[in-house]
């Protein structure tokens, strides 16, 4: 027996899916040190190696938050306890058509989304749909990515914070930017981020994006001159042009497409422009999700069901929610209320949680289990060898095998074909939006991603590098900090709700944040909150910007 255990695997924290390796020397040998503790290493060969999230898996596989047994209205049980305890209510709702919602989370391989399809068919119910919420937006868009022709390309322009939300893309994009005299970088965002440091920054004001590439295709295609003296959302018209020249003269050009909650409004409008923006220009077009498999998950459920799920929340017409991969107290703003209605919520999670659904089953992160994934390339990739999970969690795949044992007496096989993309419906953003902020409202609230966050929280919050920030915060503009003579707690208020935040220290970020902008971290609750969980006029739920007011 090898005196050296291996796992080559996949880093749980976003689509660009980097190689980790974790290593430890065998527990099963008479000394036990330091070397029998896992490492964590990169893959040298992908050259990218690891950003600062992807080195905090080790401590999701040691953290003393992870859940390790069963839950069953709040006491601790054996997973056949759980499942047996459950079976009864579930065969109860699902009596009626349409009366439990599933969601599951881009995090999941292809065999467990396969699965999910099966038990939603089995619990009589159309309504699968998938979160992190912004990823559905993606799921009409076959990537012409890749990562060696990344680093090759002579034009790599970023819609939104690549460099923030995926940072081992940066080396490969800052290659291609210095391969050749005249290649170029052009950060297309709603304020500066990471990427505008190193790019030739075009701000579109927040909420005028759809619009601003409605214009630019419009001009692409001849169909709008653009007046010299015009301007387009912050954007001079001779910018535009100077824009669509060099997307048109580009030989070998990458458009690169990545959204976070409270950041882009209407981004199904906005993928459909950038996808036919790329076809005109002959550039290559991705979509960078935030979900480890979103586009493989989301291809498998094969249909936009959020905006359906949420309705039915809303009206009150479905008794019960199982959630695949993640605590709605943690990623749905005013789940409580929610909550208080349903008859009957499962999720499988993987920490412990101060609310407590029902039934809550310990899940294994992909570290931990086996089964394969789209790649951001298109390619269907393996995830290699799982570590042993900690206490009883297991792969939700096994979890809904069990769960279909449990409800029908057959096993039911996950099945894996090549998922296909969903066909593009039509995007209906394309008009001049309205100002957002007004005089009640002077600022604009922006949804940010940080390097060393992820997501919502739900997997980073507990982690040690959030402990010592375990408050809310937010950026604003050290001028407005000594004009308003903010202390260092402040009451952010939207139309939509309200959160006391800590302000940053903008010194933190190396961008500047603009007077009007309140940059808002999304991996709080307390964030989301700010933002309207609703469906916009294409029928996704993925808030924009808001407008927004301080409080003292
Ligand atoms: S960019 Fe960071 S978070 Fe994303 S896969 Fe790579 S190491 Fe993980």
């Amino acid at each position: 027996m090898s005196l050296v255990e291996e796992y080559r695997t996949k880093c749980p924290f976003c689509s660009v899916q980097d190689d980790v390796v974790l290593k430890r020397k065998s527990t099963k040998t008479a000394f036990f040190g330091d070397d029998s503790l896992f490492k964590l290493y990169y893959d040298e060969k992908s050259g990218r190696g690891l950003c600062p999230r992807g080195n905090f898996t080790l401590e999701l596989l040691s953290s003393p938050y992870r859940l390790r047994k069963a839950e069953l209205f709040g006491e601790e049980c054996s997973l056949e306890e759980a499942i047996k305890g459950t079976v009864p209510e579930i065969k109860r709702i699902i009596k009626k058509k349409n009366n439990i919602a599933i969601l599951i989370s881009g995090n999941h391989t292809l065999e467990e989304a396969y699965l999910a399809k099966a038990l939603s068919g089995e619990l009589n119910t159309e309504l699968l749909g998938l979160f992190p919420f912004e990823d559905e937006a993606l799921l009409s868009v076959k990537n012409k990515f890749s990562f060696n022709s990344l680093s090759e390309s002579d034009l790599v322009v970023s819609v939104g914070d690549v460099f923030s939300l995926s940072p081992t893309l940066a080396r490969l994009i800052l290659d291609a930017r210095n391969k050749k005299r005249g290649n170029r970088l052009i950060s297309l965002d709603i304020i500066k981020g990471r990427v505008s440091l190193f790019a030739e920054h075009f701000n579109v004001g927040p909420g005028y994006m759809s619009y601003f590439l409605s214009v630019l295709l419009n001009y692409l295609e001849g169909e709008n001159k653009l007046k010299s003296d015009e301007a387009v959302a912050g954007v001079s018209a001779l910018k535009i042009k100077e824009l669509a020249e060099v997307l048109k003269n580009s030989e070998n050009g990458q458009i690169l497409f990545s959204n976070i909650y409270g950041h882009f409004a209407n981004p199904y409008s906005i993928v459909g422009k950038l996808s036919r923006i790329s076809e005109i220009t002959e550039n290559r077009f991705a979509v960078i999700p935030i979900g480890q498999n979103s586009l493989g998950v989301g291809r498998i459920i094969g249909d936009f069901n959020n905006k359906k799920i949420l309705d039915s929340l809303k009206e009150k017409k479905i008794e019960g929610l199982i959630v695949l991969g993640g605590d709605p107290f943690e990623f749905i703003p005013k789940f409580e209320d929610i909550f208080g209605y349903l008859n009957f919520v499962l999720s499988t999670v993987f920490f412990k949680g101060s609310n407590s659904s029902e039934c809550r089953i310990p899940s294994a992160f992909s570290f931990e289990k086996k089964g394969s994934f789209v790649s951001l390339e298109e390619n269907i990739v393996n995830l290699g060898e799982p570590v042993s999970p900690v206490g009883d969690a297991i792969s939700d795949g096994d979890f809904i095998s069990d769960l279909l044992y449990h409800l029908t007496g057959a096993k039911t096989k996950a099945r894996v074909s090549v998922p296909k993309v969903l066909p593009f419906i039509k995007e209906t953003d394309s008009k001049k939006p309205f100002s957002i902020t007004n005089k009640k409202y002077p600022f604009t609230a922006v949804g940010i991603g940080l390097p060393f966050h992820h997501d919502r929280g739900e997997i980073t919050r507990r982690v040690k590098w959030n402990e010592e920030k375990n408050e809310p915060y937010v950026f604003i503009n050290s001028d407005i900090v000594k004009e308003l003579s903010l202390g260092n707690k402040v009451k952010i208020e939207t139309s939509n709700g309200s959160s006391f935040f800590k302000i940053e220290d903008c010194s933190n970020l190396p961008f500047d944040i603009p007077r009007d902008i309140i940059a808002v971290p999304v991996h709080f609750l307390q964030s989301l909150q700010l933002f309207l969980c609703d469906y916009d006029s294409d029928g996704i739920i993925s808030p924009g910007a808001e407008k927004a007011r301080i409080v003292k």
